[in-house]
């Protein structure tokens, strides 16, 4: 290690306590790999501050002394945000000790977190008041807040409450020159200028570090309601979709969209997901609603429009869940989707979204685009298309080499964008840019896009100390 870093690490430990530091290389293992294991960075340290104060101090410190800082909440992001680049040049700045819910006000319907409080946690504290906060997805035991806002999180309730820029009113951030704005609003009506939360909610740790959220909450659920529906093309769930909003007054709050070849790969692989109706079909819908009356009135609005929906050919079967443990059964089934995939070989992934209108001519073309470019190649569609996002993974044909096949990822990501973009899609629905999409995003963002971009990186950060190589 060379005098200047030692230096810099000796004044780190001087500020923060040299229990709040890592430097030996087994303890920044699980910081510098992303966790598909795709991406593998170097470190100078790991350093975890426990106050918004010792943030501050800490990017002063590598703005003087020309380190960069990664920004890490639980480090899963799908997309190499979270993970340094191989310089060795960075500080990762965990913020892991910022696990403190501030405030509570249940009469506002808003919770003050900080940073790194698990998603998880959040809930619970939410749940515990007899209040939602609704944002949800498969790494809610181990992501964070702060993680979840810097990468504006999408998840399986988006259709009713947004993504996560959406249940957010205030946010505290140290910026790149080491100053802390303040803006932990907690209104719902404040329309003093330009929305300042916005520029740091997505930007993927570029712009500013986020230390505290004021959060959105809302009523708890009274019923909720969860069924597995077969449904013959994704033409006919969009569709159901569009019953089931208008005939539940929009209590819709998931719809997740199953192929039969995710489902067959999950019952063939993994224990606890088997079909619960009588026979195959080529689709499904997970679909859940949340109503504010304990009295069941959901439920029989759900059968009766499932019986009118059976009638129109829009539906061929369905199994409402009867208890807890049915419907963590139905969702076991669809989380197990990607799980069950590696059994199957290796799989080249896409985090796209359509104008939900658009979903099912997307699948048809995408997919006919991907078996003319591999024979054999099998696409599992999947997601939360009540929104408009779709997972659109490809397995390898069966049988042929695994390196063979993902050496062809550039190019089948290449023509499946282009196809979402011809359509009026997103290549990122909602994992965002990281390093995995910083080139491909360029493609396809107009120059005046890239423009405005790069004016708010310099403008926010001039010498480019935050999260270097990702977004932009
Ligand atoms: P990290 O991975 O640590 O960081 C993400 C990005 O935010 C990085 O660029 C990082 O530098 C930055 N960052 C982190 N904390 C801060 C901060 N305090 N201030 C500034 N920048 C910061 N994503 C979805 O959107 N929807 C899903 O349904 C979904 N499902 C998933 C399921 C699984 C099993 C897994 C592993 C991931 C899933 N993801 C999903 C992706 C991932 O969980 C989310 O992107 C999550 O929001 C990241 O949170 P994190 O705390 O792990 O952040």
């Amino acid at each position: 290690m060379n005098k200047h870093k030692t230096k810099f690490l000796l004044r780190l430990e001087e500020m923060i306590g040299k229990g709040s530091l890592f430097t030996a290389e087994q303890d920044m293992a699980p910081h510098l790999q992303d966790q598909r294991g795709r991406y593998k960075g170097n470190a100078c340290a790991v350093v975890f501050p426990s106050s918004t104060e010792q943030v501050a101090e800490i990017v002063r410190l590598c703005q003087q002394e020309k380190v960069s800082i990664v920004p890490q909440g639980g480090n899963t992001s799908l997309v190499g945000g979270s993970v340094p680049d191989e310089s060795g040049n960075s500080l990762i700045l965990s913020l892991k000790r910022m696990n403190h819910i501030r405030s509570i006000d249940a009469d506002n319907f808003t919770l003050t977190a900080e940073a790194g409080c698990i998603l998880q946690d959040i809930q619970q504290t939410a749940a515990d008041c007899d209040r939602l906060f609704p944002l949800s997805l498969g790494a809610e035991g181990s992501c964070q807040i702060g993680g979840n806002l810097s990468s504006n999180a999408g998840g399986v309730q988006v259709l009713r409450y947004g993504n996560a820029r959406e249940l957010v009113l205030g946010l505290e951030v140290v910026l790149a020159d080491g100053r802390v704005w303040n803006g932990l609003r907690r209104l719902r009506k404040d329309n003093t200028g330009y929305d300042l939360k916005q520029l740091f909610l997505g930007s993927e740790g570029t712009l500013g570090i986020i230390t505290a959220a004021v959060l959105k909450l809302y009523a708890r659920p009274r019923e909720i309601v969860t069924a597995l529906v077969a449904v013959p093309s994704p033409t006919a769930a969009v569709r159901l979709l569009a019953r089931l909003r208008a005939a539940s007054g929009e209590s819709v709050t998931s719809f997740e969209l199953i192929c039969q070849r995710g489902l067959e790969f999950a019952e063939r692989h993994l224990e606890g997901c088997q079909l619960p109706l009588d026979a195959p079909s080529p689709w499904y819908v997970l679909v859940e609603l949340f109503g504010g009356r304990a009295d069941r009135s959901l439920h029989e609005t759900l059968e009766e429009s499932f019986g009118e929906c059976l009638e129109e050919g829009l539906l061929s079967d369905a199994v409402i869940a009867g208890s807890e443990t049915q419907r963590n059964k139905l969702w076991r089934l669809r989380e197990g989707i990607v799980e069950a995939q590696k059994f199957e070989g290796a799989s080249i992934k896409h985090d796209v979204s359509v104008p939900v209108s658009e979903v099912p001519a997307f699948i048809e073309q995408g997919a006919e685009a991907v078996m003319a470019m591999i024979e054999g190649a099998r696409p599992v569609p999947f997601g939360h298309v009540g929104d408009g996002n779709i997972h659109f993974n490809i397995t390898q044909p069966a049988g042929m080499d695994s390196a063979a096949f993902l050496a062809r990822w550039e190019e089948v990501n290449a023509g499946i964008h282009d196809l979402v973009v011809s359509m009026g899609g997103s290549i990122s629905a909602e994992h965002g840019i990281g390093q995995l999409k910083r080139t491909e995003n360029m493609r396809f963002k107009s120059e005046v896009e890239i423009d405005l971009m790069r004016k708010m990186k310099s403008a926010l950060d001039p010498t480019n100390l935050l999260n270097p190589g990702k977004v932009i």
